[in-house]
């Protein structure tokens, strides 16, 4: 050998340098790729979550507008309305009529509030009598569950139903 000892056993070979460039470039590429599994791990779970926070807001808002109801201007807009401190709000804008108007340009897309209760007859029927589904469910349910009990539903509705 080199430094004059005998030789024995394994022989070492200097490898080509190309050889140890290759090595530490996929030492690097595993290490990065694991680095961009590990980052695309976490935007996942902001995503998730982010998904869940806009579903909770969206349940809200939903909420917030089943709560206003039906609500046709102006006979139903609110004389005085919670003070937003906005002197031109506070004077001339309905509140609910202003949460509707954003609440329709937030969820724009979205199916209105009620669209999918209830079956296509409950709704056809809601829509022709003017009720909303969940009356019209509610009447449904109280039918059958007096017909269960064997009792003569009473007419709820003008010109019967
Ligand atoms: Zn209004």
């Amino acid at each position: 050998m080199d430094n004059g000892e005998p030789e024995f056993g394994w022989r070492e070979f200097t490898t080509p340098p190309i050889q140890h460039e290759a090595a530490a470039e996929l030492s690097r590429l595993s290490s990065a790729h694991s680095e961009a599994v590990e980052d695309a791990r976490k935007h996942l779970a902001e995503l998730s979550a982010s998904r869940a926070e806009a579903g909770r807001l969206r349940e809200a808002l939903k909420e917030a507008r089943r709560a206003i109801g039906d609500h046709h201007a102006p006979s139903d807009c609110y004389a005085t309305g919670p003070l937003t401190g906005d002197p031109f709000r506070d004077l001339v804008q309905c509140p609910a009529c202003s949460f509707i108007a954003m609440y329709d340009a937030a969820l724009a897309g979205e199916k209105p509030v009620g669209a999918e209760v209830g079956t296509p007859e409950q709704r056809a029927r809601a829509a022709y009598h003017g009720d909303t589904v969940e009356e019209i469910m509610a009447e449904d349910a109280l039918r059958a569950a007096l017909s269960k009990s064997g009792e003569k539903p009473t007419a709820t509705r003008k010109g019967g139903g």
